[in-house]
């Protein structure tokens, strides 16, 4: 038999469309908008933060997470544990986002011959401290190896009750507007690990100089997945009307919230928990502490919702900050500036594929 020599333009209608028309999300939607679940187990498909699947009483969570070297992270300031705990944490994050408890990882990665068996066993440290940290068992994956870099694959495996799992597409209007922990953190690590890597190339002699960054360096390198909030709410017994993880920027989650669930919101710039030494790295690189809370991503804190009567319980709560509403979809998503001007929310965040 002849063999074709197949080329990626053979597509069936020779039509060639560039990713970055769409980008990551426009992809996502493109490819799977015209997925119909046909199993009545699966409750939720595409577009969560986690896949939901009836087991009667209960419900299986499943999401997961693909971490490509050199987009995603950069082994020059990464230290493998490091990446490790972080694989792990951001997809038991994207189970907290579903108020769910996650249980089981499968890891998979490819990996090429310019690792060595101690590096990888550095990674898998970091992996299994998270597992740990979070009670939670590594049950499988697979390996294999790439013609060059490191490709991480988690899967994460959760569990909750049927009627406690919380949606992105379920808030409703006047709902007030939370989010856990401080904003921003994450991308002013990202920006001093970067500066500080090229100060190095630059200077291979030079030790960096990152006295006095602890906690934003922290915020990039080892992200948490707070389940302490999960716990903390229901002990005030409220759940929230709507929820997501920050991976992306505010911005950008604040409008999965509001559009899928068919509102408007605004949140108010002056609500915006940002840390001391986010706001000094950020006047530092000369950016606007705002912007970096908005766009900055990697963040890992909780966004929800909740029914407003629950107002003065939240108020109260350490670690959570309420900082805007939902309103009638009419109305749009706007940032309320601290001068009191009215400035549409656009999602910046992290967009690989875009070539802005
Ligand atoms: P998160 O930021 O919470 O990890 P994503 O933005 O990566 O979520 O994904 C949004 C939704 O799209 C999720 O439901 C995810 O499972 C789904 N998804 C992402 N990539 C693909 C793909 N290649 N094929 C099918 N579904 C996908
Ligand atoms: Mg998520």
């Amino acid at each position: 038999m002849q063999l074709k020599k197949f080329s990626m333009s053979d597509t069936p209608s020779n039509k060639r469309t560039e990713l970055a028309q769409l980008g990551e999300f426009g992809l996502i939607d493109h490819l799977t908008s015209d997925i119909k679940p046909i199993n009545s187990t699966t409750l939720k498909g595409v577009g969560d933060d986690a896949a939901v699947i009836d087991q009667g009483d209960y419900v299986t969570l499943v999401s997961k997470d693909l971490l490509a070297e050199g987009i995603h992270f950069d082994l020059s300031y990464t230290p493998l544990k490091h990446l490790g705990y972080k694989a792990a944490v951001v997809n038991i994050s994207d189970i907290c986002a579903m108020n769910g408890k996650a249980e089981q990882l499968l890891v998979g990665i490819s990996v090429s011959n310019r690792f060595s068996v101690e590096a990888l066993d550095e990674l898998y440290a970091g992996i299994k401290l998270a597992c740990e940290k979070y009670k939670v068992d590594l049950v499988g994956g697979d390996t294999t190896s790439s013609a060059s870099g490191l490709f991480i694959s988690v899967t994460v495996i959760g569990r909750a009750k049927k009627d406690e799992v919380v949606y992105r597409n379920t808030a409703r209007e006047n709902d007030l507007i939370c989010v856990s922990g401080d904003l921003g953190a994450a991308y002013m690590g990202l920006l001093l690990l970067e500066r500080e890597k090229q100060v190095f190339k630059a200077n291979p002699g030079m030790q960096p100089d990152l006295d006095g960054y602890d906690y934003v360096l922290e915020r990039q390198l080892k992200p948490e997945a707070r389940v302490d909030i999960l716990e903390k709410l229901k002990e005030a017994g409220i759940k929230p009307t709507a929820m997501i993880d920050i991976s992306d920027g505010l911005a950008s989650e604040v409008l999965h919230l509001a559009k899928d669930s068919g509102l408007g919101c605004r949140i108010f710039e002056n609500k915006l928990p940002i840390d001391v030494v986010t706001g000094d790295v950020a006047a530092e690189f000369r950016i606007d502490p705002t912007t970096a809370a908005m766009n900055g991503g990697e963040d890992y804190e909780l966004l929800f919702t909740v029914n407003i009567n629950d107002f003065d319980k939240v108020k109260e709560m350490p670690g959570i900050h309420v900082i805007g509403h939902m309103l009638e979809k009419a109305e749009g998503e706007y940032l309320i500036s601290n001068g009191g001007s009215l400035y549409p929310i656009e999602a910046q965040g992290f967009n690989h594929m875009r070539e802005d």
